[in-house]
């Protein structure tokens, strides 16, 4: 039996880098963990490893038997098939509390901030460990990631302070032109087919008995997708089809703009029109100041569904 630690299905910077910061502090605890992912790590994550050099985490997507790390998720629908013939000893955690269980006792890191990373770097704190450099600059990009660089509602000033002491620890000393060189290398979208697109950063809910997929994509300006609406609604309607969702909803998300162009699909839209007070044209309408799926979507859906 081998300890790994992990973060949600269709990984995002937040999850593999809390997969490699939170295996490295159990490991310096004296426990013996292994960084793994669920799925393949998307172009920005991807920037992050090469500028610090790190590797990916190791691909596994079975644990039944094994003992489990759960970083950044605690939903069944975003967890291996066979979470539940695991034996789940921690999970750190920003998001709702989540559907899964346990058999025994565990122990849980969750908070209301922006990034699972801030958390990592509290524990860091809390167990007086220090964080190797590059680790720690690692850790910087998840949290300007996550929060989009400080933009997003969902960010603390718990968060702003570990990404600032982060940097520090990893001489970086302009981290916000850091943010910006990974939200450029995540906008380009022009080297992915419209399929990877919307399952680039692509979450399912279980809300009530229907299942409702929610994708984003941040990028640096909209225009990009000005010529790919309509492939990008038939990857959509693929996707609402093969996995028997009720709805699959696209957020094109502009950080200058700070607001989403939303792209949906669903057998109940006008639930969808209720949850955001917006009536749709062409399948679509613009969110002003939404940025973040966590806060402003899923809780507005949830009523509804
Ligand atoms: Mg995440
Ligand atoms: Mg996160
Ligand atoms: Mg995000």
């Amino acid at each position: 039996m081998s300890t790994y630690v992990f973060g949600h299905s269709t990984p995002d910077s937040d999850s593999i880098i809390g997969a490699i910061s939170l295996s490295y502090l159990k490991n310096q605890l004296g426990e013996n963990t292994i960084p793994s992912r669920q799925g393949e790590i998307n172009p920005e994550t991807e920037f992050i490893l090469n500028k610090f050099g790190y590797e990916k985490p190791l691909l596994k997507t079975e644990y039944a038997g094994e003992n489990v790390y759960l970083i950044d998720f605690m939903e069944s629908s975003q967890s291996p098939k066979d979470i539940n013939e695991a034996n789940i000893l921690g999970i750190v955690d920003h998001h709702k509390l989540g559907d899964l269980k346990t058999a025994t006792p565990l122990e849980m890191w969750v908070r209301p901030v922006g990034c699972s990373n801030t958390i990592v770097k509290q524990m860091f704190d809390y167990f007086d460990v220090e964080i190797p450099k590059d680790l720690a600059g690692m850790m910087m990009c998840a949290i300007l990631s996550d929060t989009v660089i400080f933009k997003s509602p969902t960010c603390t000033k718990e968060d702003t302070k570990a990404c600032k002491e982060l940097a520090q620890i990893a001489g970086i000393e302009d981290y916000k032109a850091v943010g910006m060189e990974m939200f450029i290398v995540k906008s380009d979208v022009l080297n992915a087919t419209k399929r990877e697109l919307v399952l680039r950063d692509f979450k399912d809910f279980n809300m009530g008995d229907k299942k409702i997929g929610v994708g984003q994509l941040e990028v640096v300006d909209l225009s990009v997708f000005d010529n790919m609406k309509e492939e990008l609604f038939e990857a959509m309607a693929e996707l609402k089809a093969e996995g028997a969702r009720n709805s699959v909803l696209l957020l094109l998300t502009d950080i200058m703009l700070e607001g989403s162009q939303l792209l949906l699909l669903s057998d109940n839209s006008e639930k969808i029109e209720n949850a955001f007070e917006v009536k749709l044209e062409n399948q679509q309408a613009w969110l002003p100041k939404v940025m973040s799926r966590k806060k402003q979507i899923i809780p507005f859906l949830e009523k509804q569904f």
